[in-house]
Parts: C-alpha cells; sequence; structure tokens
C-alpha cells in the first residue's frame, strides 16, 4: 500500500496555500503519496481528510500567533497565519487523538507543542543565550549545529548513535513542552531540538529540516522512510 500524506502548507491571508518542493519530494522519494490539503471551514470536511490520510505531515513556515499559547505578541514576533494556525490545530487534534502518525518539521514541531498545551520563545537572539546560529548563515543543504540526541528515544533507536547532523533556520523554538511531549534531542546550548510523545503510536517533531539533508544523509533520510513505514501500517 502507498500511505496517502496529508501535507499542512503555508496559508496567507488570502487563503492561499503554498509548499516547497522539497516536502513532496521526500515523501514521494520515501514510497508515500503527498496530498497538500487546503484551507477548510466545516469540521465534518475536516474529519474526512483524517480518516482518507494514512498520516499527516506538518511543515515549517510563519511564526504561529502567541495568543494561542496565552502570550502577547512580541515586536520580535514574526508573522503570523491565522487561517493556518486555525487548520492545523484542528488536524492536528484530530489526528492525535485517532493516533494517525504525525510528522512535524520546523514550525511544526513548534505547532504540535502550542496544541498540545506548549509555549515558544518567540524570539531566540533576545530571549536565549547561546553560541549557536539558529538561523545558519550556509545555504539550505548544508548542515551546521550538531543534535545530541536522548538515549532510550525512537531517534536513538533509529540512527543508532547519540549525534547526528542538522541544519537550522528558526528564530523561534520550544520554551515549555506540551502536554504528553518528551525530548528526543537537543543542540549543544540546550535548546530542544526533537520531541516525540510514547504515549502515541507515532509522533515525531524536529525543529531543523531533515527534508534539505535527504539526499546527502542517511539519518536525516531515515526520518522519513520511518514515518512512511509506519503510516503503510495504518488500518483505516
Ligand atoms: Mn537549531
Amino acid at each position: 500500500m502507498i500511505p496517502k500524506i496529508g501535507i499542512l502548507a503555508a496559508i496567507n491571508n488570502e487563503v492561499t496555500v503554498s509548499m516547497l518542493g522539497a516536502y513532496g519530494s521526500v515523501i514521494e522519494k520515501s514510497g508515500g503519496l503527498p496530498l497538500v490539503l487546503p484551507y477548510v471551514e466545516d469540521e465534518k470536511i475536516i474529519d474526512k481528510f483524517i480518516d482518507t490520510c494514512d498520516g499527516f505531515l506538518f511543515t515549517g513556515g510563519a511564526d504561529i500567533e502567541p495568543s494561542l499559547y496565552g502570550e502577547n505578541k512580541k515586536t520580535t514576533c514574526g508573522e503570523t497565519q491565522p487561517y493556518r494556525d486555525k487548520l492545523e490545530i484542528t488536524v492536528l487534534k484530530k489526528a492525535y487523538k485517532k493516533d494517525k502518525p504525525i510528522l512535524a518539521i520546523c514550525r511544526g514541531e513548534q505547532l504540535v507543542n502550542v496544541a498540545l498545551g506548549g509555549t515558544l520563545y518567540q524570539d531566540i537572539k533576545t530571549e536565549y543565550a547561546t553560541d549557536i546560529l539558529h538561523i545558519q548563515k550556509e545555504e539550505r543543504y548544508s548542515p551546521s549545529h550538531e543534535i545530541l540526541i536522548e538515549n532510550n528515544s525512537p531517534l536513538y533507536t533509529l540512527v543508532k548513535k547519540n549525534f547526528m547532523v542538522g541544519n537550522s533556520f528558526h528564530h523561534q523554538a520550544i520554551k515549555d513542552l506540551g502536554g504528553e511531549l518528551e525530548i528526543m534531542a537537543r543542540s549543544t546550548d540546550g535548546m530542544i531540538e526533537a520531541v516525540w510523545s510514547s504515549k502515541k503510536r507515532y509522533l515525531r517533531g524536529y525543529q531543523w529540516h531533515p527534508e534539505r539533508l535527504f539526499d546527502i544523509d542517511s539519518d536525516n533520510r531515515k526520518i522519513f522512510e520511518n514515518f512512511i513505514a509506519e503510516s503503510s501500517k495504518t488500518d483505516k
């Protein structure tokens, strides 16, 4: 079976959906069918998304509206996309409840955290002391900072070591962990770089962009192959 992967992409204020090509490409190369989901209002239609798809990919993009985690928006917070926030939180909660496999990248990881009750740093530069450039100067396909992997985490099981390489293009990050999430990896400055839930069949969130390292690094490639393998087990 080719698993159908519902992809949550950017949705601007004109309700136009757009997605960087790498997300579709890595799902395809890993053996999945990528399906980009448009903005819809009706919860019954969203339920059909949940029933139709075997797994969900939450992608990178704009900042999340801080009121969704109980904070006022600081001047350092970037552009937000209200239609996207609304659709993604609804899809995440429904997919979570139904125990569908979920892979969340960058903003997606932050979205999962917020939807499950966590908070974010609105701006790393002004709120977190670090000597790491979390917005790297190297181009997107180059690894920059190291990822330190927790023992007894599914990422350790997957790559069978305590570190791997990541790239880094985020000015926000997880502050307080939401709900049932657990830390799977950090950067060397202690920043949370990956999360999972032991309460769910498959929920993995990564702060970096493994889709950009898919072709050059087997550890990063495994993140998608593992997600597609798990999604192909979904019994609807
Ligand atoms: Mn980083």
